[in-house]
């Protein structure tokens, strides 16, 4: 199907709205029936029709079209956050005993789920370098159930070999789940590749207004239904029809801005790459990326994500950067029409984030739409006034 069928027309059934070229917002918590027998004829497919609004609401579901089409999946899930649809997702495959095979260093959120608190539910979990695929082979074990991966991962920029990996959890029967956030449909597709369950952070690029925050889960419908009727009604981490409204709104340009945010970050990598303020950088298809060959594979672009290590003898060196910056808003997000700057120095000490393995003088970058040379002055005048400090 064409990007712009999906984006304009998928899902959006007009003639139920008086032709309203802009869908109507079904805000209503839940549907009334004209007799018992059309209640009990209606229930039979709670999942798939009006009923109750935690389980399937028509506005909602417009959404959850557009999303599993552009992942190229047979459904999807839209939760009230990223962090929902990761635990939902991960819920409905790991059960008390099992084991789950995990990349190193995934989102934050995600590290908790696994190792904070599905633990306490008898969930056990290995971490491991997922840039050698047969490393998820060898740390499978007998009650392994999931492979876990994220690439690529959105602070380091590792990659995992996505075909390699499903194919080696197919040979043993164990689920993948991917959480394809930073690459997003338009470069990378994960069910293409084998990949059963990919999930999002909708908050990023599909939303893209610094306004909502929201979740997807996109996969089969054996394995949506299910997950509909358990992790998804149960936890009742649900989307509101408001909210799911504006979401549509943002994917009408999501493709401009993600084509825009990700050209503006290749125009932003190759001016930081020859800057005396730059150390090392973290972009997939940068020429130094040790796995540009893979990304270039299974990617078709990197979007507008990437982390770079200052050129600093100190923190306070390093964090003259983040504070000269005037273009860029510090901030944790990413994927809206703004550029943001995420100084990795700033997680220490906080109570949700100790210890965060990452170097000091790492800062991530998010490059939005805004015009690309008046970001990169903004850059250069920062690193300039970085370079000049001394203690
Ligand atoms: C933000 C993010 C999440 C979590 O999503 P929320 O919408 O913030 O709950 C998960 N994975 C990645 C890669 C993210 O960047």
């Amino acid at each position: 199907m064409d990007i712009s069928e999906i984006l304009f027309h998928l899902g959006e059934d007009r003639s139920e709205y008086y032709n309203a070229v802009s869908p109507a917002i079904m805000q209503s918590s839940m549907f009334h029936f004209n007799s018992v027998n059309d209640m009990r004829s209606k229930l039979q497919h709670e999942l798939e029709h009006p009923f109750y609004t935690r389980g399937y609401n028509p506005t909602v579901a417009q959404l959850r079209k557009k999303l599993a089409a552009l992942e190229g999946a047979e459904d999807a899930l839209v939760f009230s956050s990223g962090s929902a649809a990761v635990a939902a997702a991960v819920m409905s495959i790991a059960k008390n005993g099992d084991h789950i095979v995990c990349v190193t260093k995934p989102y934050s959120w995600t590290t908790k789920l696994l190792s904070h608190y599905l633990n306490s539910y008898g969930v056990e979990v290995s971490y491991i370098d997922g840039t050698v695929a047969n490393n998820y082979a060898i740390a499978t074990k007998e009650n392994t159930v999931l492979y876990y991966l994220e690439s690529p991962n959105s602070l380091t920029f590792e990659l995992q070999d996505i075909a390699a990996v499903a194919q080696i959890a197919k040979s043993k029967g164990i689920a993948t789940i991917i959480d394809n956030s930073a690459a997003t449909p338009l470069y990378q597709q994960p069910i293409a590749m084998g990949i059963d369950l990919v999930v999002h952070s909708g908050t990023k690029y599909f939303n893209g207004h610094s306004d909502v925050v929201c979740g997807v889960v996109c996969g089969s419908h054996e394995r949506i239904k299910t997950m509909m009727a358990k992790e998804y009604m149960t936890l009742g981490a649900i989307m509101s029809p408001i909210e799911a409204w504006m979401v549509m709104r943002g994917l009408r340009t999501w493709e401009l801005r993600v084509e825009k945010s990700a050209e503006n970050a290749a125009k932003v990598v190759a001016f930081l790459e020859n800057h005396a303020g730059i150390e090392k950088l973290n972009y997939p298809f940068s020429k130094h990326h040790p796995q540009q060959e893979l990304a270039r594979k299974q990617m078709k672009n990197c979007s507008g994500l990437f982390s770079i290590y200052l050129n600093a003898k100190s923190i306070a060196q390093a964090e003259v950067f983040t504070d000269s910056l005037k273009h860029f808003l510090i901030a944790a997000s990413w994927g809206s029409y703004e550029s943001l700057v995420f100084p990795v120095s700033a997680l220490w000490g906080s109570q949700n984030y100790t210890n965060p393995d990452l170097p000091w003088n790492m800062v991530r970058l998010y490059i939005g739409i805004e015009s690309v040379d008046w970001l990169i002055d903004d850059l250069d005048q920062a690193l300039n006034k970085m370079l000049a400090y001394s203690e």
